[in-house]
């Protein structure tokens, strides 16, 4: 059993929660992602790392409840604890000293965009950092991503803070601009990491995605994550999460990742009338 520690609401449903799993802070590292289940029924969901303290022996989880499992993670408090917690998994992110370098992260995937920039600032590269939410009242971790960058450019759909659009036309911008970029890494939702993708590939900046497949055993064995990545078939568990972008088959991974959308809609609805949700 994993105890909370922390929990805090970070934007609309978009959950913190920190757990006391000293094992797994010892060894994570930027990039590398956990699989959960929140009770001894529960089905197995994978989340990335957003953040890890190995003093405190600590790990944080940063969630949307979209569906039955992460709903169900919502309505666990401080003093609760989770069943299992199995990691750290998957491959931590490359990283060195490349220059100048541009991470994105698009709403959720602003959480573990954070550890990774911080680590590639303390390796002596310029950081600089693009943050993508819906509008205003979904912005969080706004200091964190400043304090491990260089320069820090926000953006939300509506325009209601920083500029108006999404990170792909302020990454743009800052190529227009003339800015030299040896490196992106873009964290968010399937579509975004493909638009810079589809933007990095013209420009020939090297670009690396985490990307983020269903997944069930998350060690490279029942095959429930796999992507086509150059056109050779990958887990995301055990060869990614990261892959070079320009490589990606995207519209594979977005077919892939509303395979069970049916189900998960009638197991969502079903446990809602079980527990009496929102009620
Ligand atoms: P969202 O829909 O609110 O989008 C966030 C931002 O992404 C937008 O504000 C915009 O700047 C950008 N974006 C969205 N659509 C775009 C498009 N068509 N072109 C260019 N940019 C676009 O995101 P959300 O609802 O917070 O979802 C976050 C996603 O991140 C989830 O899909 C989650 O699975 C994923 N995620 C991935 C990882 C990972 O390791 N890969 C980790 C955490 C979260």
């Amino acid at each position: 059993m994993f105890k909370i520690l922390k929990k805090e609401v970070l934007a609309p449903k978009t959950i913190l929660m920190e757990t006391y799993a000293p094992l797994i802070a010892k060894k994570a590292e930027p990039g590398q992602f956990i699989v959960i289940r929140v009770n001894e029924k529960g089905e197995r969901i994978p989340l990335t790392i957003a953040d890890f303290n190995r003093e405190q022996g600590t790990i944080t989880m940063v969630f949307q409840e979209i569906g039955k499992t992460t709903n169900l993670l919502g309505t666990k408090n401080v003093g609760d604890a989770i069943s299992d917690i199995l990691g750290p998994l998957g491959n931590p992110t490359e990283t060195d000293r490349y220059g100048t370098v541009v991470t994105i992260g698009g709403g959720v995937g602003i959480a573990p965009v954070y550890p990774l920039s911080r680590k590639l600032k303390s390796l002596g590269n310029k950081v600089i950092s693009i943050i993508g939410y819906r509008s205003k009242d979904f912005v969080f971790w706004e200091e964190r991503m400043r304090s491990s960058s260089d320069e820090l450019l926000i953006a939300t759909n509506d325009g209601s803070y920083g500029a108006k659009g999404f990170v792909t036309d302020v990454l743009k911008n800052l190529i227009d601009k003339g800015t030299h970029i040896d490196r992106i890494y873009a964290i968010g939702p399937a579509i975004m990491m493909k638009a810079v993708a589809d933007l990095t590939r013209e420009y020939k900046i090297k670009t690396i995605v985490s990307l983020n497949s269903l997944m069930v055993c998350g060690m490279g064995m029942c095959g429930a994550c796999r992507i086509t990545v150059g056109g050779e078939t990958k887990f995301t568990c055990a060869d990614g999460p990261d892959f070079d972008a320009h490589l990606v088959n995207f519209d594979e991974l977005m077919k892939r990742l509303n395979t069970y959308k049916k189900e998960e809609k009638i197991s969502f609805e079903k446990w809602k009338e079980e527990v009496g949700y929102g009620a």
